[in-house]
């Protein structure tokens, strides 16, 4: 078993050099993907090095919108997605129709969209955000008035920082963040009462309200480094926990309630990275109208946030 593994890696990276491809994991993939990622990180952090990246092909292990979004980025290089079945629940929930329609009816306002939306809805888009960036880009765009897809937590979180910004909040929610329940933090607190709390801006907004740091993952890791505490209770994808565990093996991580799994995010194997790399499966194509109004709102991220 041991020898098969080291096998498919020792393959996987031969196809690396041999392709000149760069391998992006989210934080959320398996163990196993992590290990032999060259880059770990959040939507933020992946998306700024699919733009930087010298190689000529981006295998990105995540779901569709962010091998998407690297495509966006980086239009010349060609941008793999290993399993083309791994979606983002959160990223459906509004349709291209839909965000039509609401602009339709708000056309003062500016459209804000999380990363976690596809395409075509970037492209109809003033400017997009992460969950690490949205508070200072909704805080620095020259609108009052703002529509915001599809994250109805993340736009609550931002709401309550902002209140003389108008939100109109559009009603999508992540399905695996939405599980953790307030009375899992009363919980998790009662038995780990020096645990810091750290949970990601998709949960539901009474966890968000009674947590002592609502952050990103990029941020979860980084607090997690420099705190001194020891404990933490974590709120997130139970991907990141591996991570946490890893890079801080002298502090505890508990998640907070039972750990919580995005299956899409589950489901890239490291036999799927390497048919991905022999057989160069499957290419991320955008019609190139809509990479071009996506990359607008793509790149205002960076100047308002
Ligand atoms: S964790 Fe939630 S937001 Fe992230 S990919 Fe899975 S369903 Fe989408």
């Amino acid at each position: 078993m041991e020898t098969e593994l080291s096998t498919l890696t020792d393959r996987i990276l031969s196809l690396k050099q041999e392709k000149r491809a760069v391998i992006l994991a989210h934080n959320y993939q398996i163990p196993q993907i992590q290990d032999i990622a060259d880059f770990i990180g959040d939507s933020l952090e992946l998306s700024r090095i699919s733009k930087k990246t010298e190689a000529e092909m981006i295998v990105f292990c995540g779901v569709q919108f962010m091998a998407e979004t690297a495509k966006i980025l980086s239009p010349k290089r060609k941008v793999i997605l290993p399993v083309i079945e791994a979606g983002c629940p959160l990223a459906d929930f509004i349709t291209p129709e839909q965000l039509i329609e609401l602009k339709g009816k708000y056309p003062d306002a500016w459209v804000v969209s999380y990363v976690n939306t596809s395409a075509p809805i970037k492209a109809l888009s003033d400017v997009c955000c992460t969950s690490a960036n949205a508070i200072t880009v909704v805080k620095n765009i020259p609108a009052k008035k703002v529509i915001f897809v599809p994250d109805r937590n993340l736009g609550w979180w931002v709401q309550k920082h902002l209140p003389k910004k108008e939100i109109i909040n559009w009603d999508g929610y992540c399905i695996v963040h939405e599980q953790f329940k307030i009375g899992d933090l009363e919980q998790a607190r009662s038995l780990h009462p020096d645990a810091e709390v750290i949970v990601h801006p998709e949960c539901p907004s009474d966890i968000l309200e009674s947590s002592d740091y609502v952050l990103s993952t990029a941020g979860t890791m980084k607090r997690a480094k420099e705190s001194k505490n020891l404990k933490f209770i974590i709120g997130t994808e139970e991907g990141l926990i591996y991570r946490l565990k890893k890079e801080n093996p002298k502090k505890e991580f508990y998640s907070l309630g039972n750990s919580r799994t995005c299956l899409n995010m589950k489901r890239t194997t490291l036999l799927d990275l390497c048919a991905a790399l022999e057989n160069e499966r499957f290419l991320i194509n955008l019609d190139e109208d809509i990479i071009k109004k996506a990359r607008i709102a793509l790149e205002r991220m960076v100047k308002y946030g």
